[in-house]
């Protein structure tokens, strides 16, 4: 107990809880490794905008640290599994060895954007287009008058697959979406509500524009003309789009934002900057006495749901792939480990707004600056649809990041009744697990130039370290 303070202003120190912004606590031998680490974080954005991007980049990083591809080794130390190429697993061996506990993180690879859907190309009023479908949750006005990039595969019948980035050299044309001028927008746009006025059908990519040649007796002359440009390119007929995973993103690179540098905007934060911190984690630990996993996956936008997201058997087939190379590959022992492993599913939450606090509750909110933003629970509601880290493991996550200096707060996602999200930390509970969601704090979360500040990511990073040595 606390003996009787006489001053107030001792006791209210003692027993109020303060507000921090993790800023203040970043020591001044810590701002080089810090600029360091938002340089490359940074790059790691303007290389990965797609899931299959985010993966072969990650996969460079982690050979370049001496990670090896499990199908290619039979030693299950700094070793990585790639599923599919759509998500990765990799997995660091612990001092105590592959069997006693297992330290787990858990992020995202996908972000919302606009999926070309399997016919797309058109020619409309003598121009080319390309229908699209939404993917996530967007607010489709956001996506309209701005520089779109084309990012995808295209596989074909042979077995071959190829890839396609056009939109983010210097010297790339780019794509965009042409929305209605102010001057005739009264009716068809202006009266209507936000979720109305950019109908989805309207979501078309302005793709091309001259004609193939001069035979006006030919119709589709424009259409035939890019069509022609993507065989010369690609070699492929419009057969091939149907067999493709062609994505439109914002084109261009991160920025930093603010005069002073404060914070990153980009493109597909959510979740990459979990994803990234998680990767650095995993590599960067010192010496971890437990191993670890680390699951980068996808999905997660529209539920989790599909061959490379959360709701899969991908952990115990990951674990089998590592248990088997020891003879230990009996599902009892998998899923003993399973549930006997702490995890943070890493993934972000919604900044307090300076100009929309009324949708936020904000004694339980999650502020820019604010450092490790913890979710005991998502859900809707009446917490509907989500799991709740019980109050130890809570405890156990306190101590632990108190012990390193980590700014930290508790944050729920808006008031109570405004709305709600969910994300991977569910699918883990399923293994029984201990699981918390550990992020940050990000503002126009899912638009195309989401802001994190960079005191927050640093942070986040130490946490995952620390999580991972304890
Ligand atoms: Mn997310
Ligand atoms: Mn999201």
């Amino acid at each position: 107990m606390l003996g009787k303070k006489s001053d107030p202003k001792d006791l209210k120190k003692a027993l109020f809880l303060e507000r921090k912004n993790a800023w203040d606590h970043i020591p001044e031998s810590q701002q080089k490794h810090l600029e360091t680490y938002m340089k490359d974080y940074r790059s790691f954005l303007d290389y990965a905008k797609t899931e299959r991007e985010s993966v072969d980049t990650a996969i460079e990083i982690l050979e370049k640290a001496g990670y090896t591809d499990i199908r290619k080794t039979q030693n299950t130390n700094k070793i990585y599994y790639n599923h599919y190429g759509r998500a990765l697993a990799v997995y660091r061996q612990g001092k105590s060895g592959v069997q006693k506990d297992l330290r787990i993180l858990v992020a995202h690879l996908d972000s919302p954007r606009l999926d070309l859907k399997q016919y797309p190309l058109y020619e409309d009023e003598e121009m080319a287009l390309l229908k699209t479908h939404y993917y996530g949750g967007i607010k489709k006005y956001q996506w309209v008058s701005r520089p779109l990039a084309l990012h995808g595969v295209i596989a074909f019948p042979d077995g071959t697959v190829d890839t396609i980035v056009i939109g983010e050299d210097e010297d790339d044309p780019v794509f965009t979406i042409a929305d209605l001028l102010p001057h005739l927008a009264g009716k068809a746009q202006m009266e209507k509500k936000a979720n109305e006025f950019i109908p989805a059908e309207k979501l078309n990519i302005l793709f091309g524009g001259k004609p193939f040649n001069d035979d006006k007796e030919l119709k589709d002359r424009v259409k035939l003309n890019v069509m022609n440009l993507l065989n010369d390119a690609y070699g492929i007929t419009e057969h091939d789009f149907v067999s493709a995973d062609l994505e439109i993103v914002p084109a261009g690179r991160s920025r930093e934002v603010g005069l002073d540098r404060a914070f990153i905007g980009a493109y597909g934060q959510d979740d990459r900057v979990c994803s990234y911190a998680s990767l650095r984690a995993v590599i960067d630990a010192n010496d971890p006495e437990i191993s670890s996993l680390v699951l980068l996956l996808d999905k997660e936008e529209i539920g989790s749901e599909g061959a490379a997201g959360a709701n899969t058997w991908i952990a115990e087939l990951v674990l089998g792939y590592i248990l088997a190379r020891h003879g230990l590959d009996q599902s009892g022992v998998i899923r003993r480990l399973l549930a006997n492993a702490d995890c943070l599913s890493a993934d972000v939450n919604a900044g307090v707004h300076p100009d929309w606090k009324e949708v936020h509750e904000l004694l339980n909110a999650g502020y820019m600056n604010g450092g490790l933003i913890l979710s005991k629970f998502t859900g809707v509601r009446g917490k509907g649809g989500s799991n709740e880290a019980p109050a130890e493991f809570v405890a156990k996550l306190r101590d632990l990041f108190d012990k390193h200096d980590i700014i930290w707060r508790i944050a729920e996602l808006g008031k109570t009744d405004e709305g709600g999200g969910g994300t991977i930390a569910k699918f883990m509970s399923y293994y029984c697990m201990n699981v918390i969601d550990a992020g940050v704090s990000v503002l126009d979360m899912h638009s195309p130039f989401e802001i994190t500040s960079k005191a927050d990511i640093w942070m986040m990073y130490k946490a995952f370290c620390a999580f991972l040595e304890s």
